[in-house]
């Protein structure tokens, strides 16, 4: 089988032409095998390959769906993700673009009613606000790599969309919920789930505590997003995007050495404004996971904090994450997982 390097499709691909075709007899190829993108884009070159098949072996004519399914890949590639794969697609044919609308959503909705902000700023194909949304409310232009817009005229308030959004981009807010109180309903995937009535500590975007803030009422979907509703000081409901529990003491970027934000910016403060003098100093990133979870957190922090871009900071050597394993596993040669 003829493989190129392709280093925007993730390494050694086939090559294949636009219906998955490779230059060996019978063999098609389709997904990550084909160059690393994801999920939608994979499904949708199996389908032209699965079509293309089916035509050798039964002569049946497909090509009008396999020609639709090609369509939808190049829309599906034409936002500014897919730039790399697009150049990378280059090399076996041209891969056009698509316009996308930028545009963000203006309009903040009725004052007073229940309604979603939708915080979503990147051109990336998804659409799950769109498709959960009962009363056709959000729309995300022909191509799916446009940014949402809502229609609060149709939006009955029902939360569904701010619960299926991915990027838990999608906040529930209504002012004057009670008097001098806002509710905001923010998507929840940790444990344990805040009951009603509990006092919280509501954070704003970026994790910085704003005020104590009241769990008004809990829509739990099991093993997927929850919205809890918090209410907070009225004119504060565009401010509040998170919450921590009271005995969840500060926000922890580094788990492994439990490092906090408060304690990262203390330090670059204190004048550790290099990325290596701050892991040495704080341990940062030095456990098991070899800063793999930490390390574009605090890069960040420490961005914002001294007014550089990130790609100004330079990071430490990467390693592999590690485990720990038992003596007794290395004598013997073997590994058993323990339950
Ligand atoms: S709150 Fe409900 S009705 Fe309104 S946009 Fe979201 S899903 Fe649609
Ligand atoms: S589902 Fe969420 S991330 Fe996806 S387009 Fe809608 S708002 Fe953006």
């Amino acid at each position: 089988m003829k493989l190129e390097y392709i280093p925007q499709l993730g390494g050694y691909v086939p090559y294949r032409d636009n219906e998955m075709r490779t230059n060996v007899k019978n063999i098609f190829v389709a997904g990550d095998l084909a160059g690393i993108e994801e999920a939608t884009t994979a499904m949708i070159e199996g389908k032209i390959a699965g079509l293309a098949v089916s035509r050798e072996l039964t002569g049946v004519d497909v090509q009008s769906e396999i020609e639709k399914m090609q369509r939808e890949l190049v829309e599906f590639r034409s936002g500014p993700f897919s730039e790399k794969v697009r150049n990378g697609l280059e090399r076996f044919f041209t891969q056009k673009t698509m316009n996308y609308s930028t545009k963000m959503q203006e309009n903040e909705g009725p004052i007073g009613k229940i309604r979603p902000i939708i915080e979503c700023f990147e051109n990336i194909p998804c659409n799950p606000c769109q498709t959960s949304c009962p009363t056709g409310a959000i729309t995300v232009a022909e191509n799916i790599n446009s940014l949402p817009i809502i229609d609060y005229s149709k939006c009955i308030g029902c939360g569904i969309c701010a619960m299926k959004c991915p990027g838990l981009a999608i906040f529930m807010i209504q002012e004057n919920y009670l008097p001098e109180r806002d509710l905001v309903a923010i998507p929840y995937e940790f444990l344990p789930i805040p009951e009603k009535g509990q006092k919280v500590v509501a954070l704003d975007q970026e994790g910085h505590e704003v005020c104590e803030a009241t769990v008004e009422k809990v829509t739990k979907s099991p093993n997927k997003t929850h919205l809890v509703y918090i209410s907070v000081p009225e004119g504060l409901s565009k401010t509040v995007r998170a919450f921590r529990l009271p005995e969840q003491s500060e926000s922890v970027v580094c788990r492994c050495e439990e490092i906090s934000v408060d304690q990262i910016e203390k330090a670059i403060e204190e004048g550790y404004t290099d990325y290596e003098e701050l892991r040495r100093y704080l341990r940062l990133g030095m456990g098991p996971c070899g800063g793999r979870t930490c390390r574009a957190i605090a890069v960040a922090i420490l961005a914002k904090k001294t007014g550089r871009k990130i790609d100004q900071i330079s990071l430490n050597t990467f390693r592999p994450p590690i485990m720990p394993v038992k003596f007794e596993a290395i004598v013997r040669g073997e590994m058993k997982h323990e339950k």
